[in-house]
């Protein structure tokens, strides 16, 4: 059976976009037929936040989404990842690498060869075990990179269309041992036989790294479409700071969850002129759905109310 995903980080409720994207992968999962399933990706224990993994399942509810077996998260697979490093180790593709932050954000700013941005350009690839041994003995602690060195990958993307990038030497284990969100949603994956990965286009860029990976652990990777993002009025990526983009805030100002699928369904095409996307059912939607459909560029939400100003206004009365 063909089977879809979303997998959300638990670090803060679900905004338009975030709602936007699982509702597409939602739709296309369910208009093949297929199962459709939930990971929380909670392994950066820096953004995650407990009370996230409940509401961020609550505001996919809210809005009609449903999801076959249990939740998965991250954080309690550690096991499989550790056993990906291995397999990456006994291959010899991958090394340890010493930089720090700051000196990883030197090195990428500088030309780096048609790399993806922010692409690591190897400056710890070529290390000898003296320079090595002199690093720990600093007390630096290594991350673990793959040995990809401008590998190029191409993939025929189901929504873009043909995408090949230059594969950097990218992080599969931070160096404070957690397992990289690239090795993990590759494992994932392919473990939870994820058949079509859709997501937002601002991870266009990484999937060659995470194809080139999954080739190196001697998997198949998943088709992947990726789904143009929704923006602030400024242009920018839709965030908490544009004002009113969750659930929550958009309920204060009188907003139903299905009022808001209804703009999101409008927002994808899949409403006709003289409906009103408030009405329509779920199962009309998944008749409705297709790729060709959907806009090929960005949503640009012209304005955005903001909650917070409504009773601050009150206030002043
Ligand atoms: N957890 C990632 C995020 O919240 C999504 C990863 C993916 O869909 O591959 O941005």
């Amino acid at each position: 059976m063909p089977s879809g995903r979303f997998a959300p980080t638990p670090s803060g409720d679900l905004h338009l976009g975030n709602l936007r994207t699982a509702l597409v992968a939602w739709l296309r999962a369910r208009s093949l037929g297929g199962a459709f399933l939930v990971r929380l990706e909670d392994l950066d224990r820096g953004s995650v936040r407990p009370w996230f993994y409940g509401r961020q399942l609550d505001q996919l509810r809210a809005i009609g989404i449903d999801w076959d077996g249990p939740v998965l998260r991250q954080s309690e697979r550690l096991d499989l990842y550790r056993a990906a490093i291995a397999t990456l180790t006994e291959g010899g593709h991958i090394y340890p690498c010493y930089c720090t932050r700051r000196e990883v954000l030197e090195a990428a700013v500088a030309p780096n060869g048609g790399l993806p941005p922010g692409g690591y350009p190897g400056t710890c690839r070529t290390l000898t075990s003296r320079q090595r041994a002199a690093f720990e003995a600093e007390g630096r602690r290594p991350a673990l990179r793959v040995r990809a060195a401008g590998t190029r990958i191409g993939f025929d993307d189901r929504f873009c269309g043909w995408f090949d990038g230059t594969v950097d030497d990218f992080v599969v284990q931070r160096n404070d041992g957690t397992p990289a969100y690239n090795l993990a949603v590759v494992v994932d994956d392919v473990d939870q036989a994820v058949h079509e990965v859709v997501r937002g286009d601002d991870l266009l860029d990484s999937t060659p790294r995470q194809i080139h990976l999954a080739r190196l652990l001697g998997l198949e990777p998943p088709e992947y479409a990726h789904i143009p993002l929704v923006l602030g009025p400024d242009g920018s990526r839709l965030a908490k700071r544009h004002g009113a983009v969750t659930l929550d805030d958009l309920q204060t100002l009188g907003a139903s969850p299905a009022a808001v699928r209804g703009r999101l369904a409008e927002s994808l095409g899949l409403v006709e002129p003289g409906e009103v996307g408030h009405d329509l059912d779920l199962d009309v939607l998944v008749r409705r759905f297709t790729f060709p459909r959907l806009p090929r560029r960005p949503l640009v939400l012209r304005s955005v109310a903001h909650a917070g100003q409504a009773s601050s206004d009150r206030q002043g009365e």
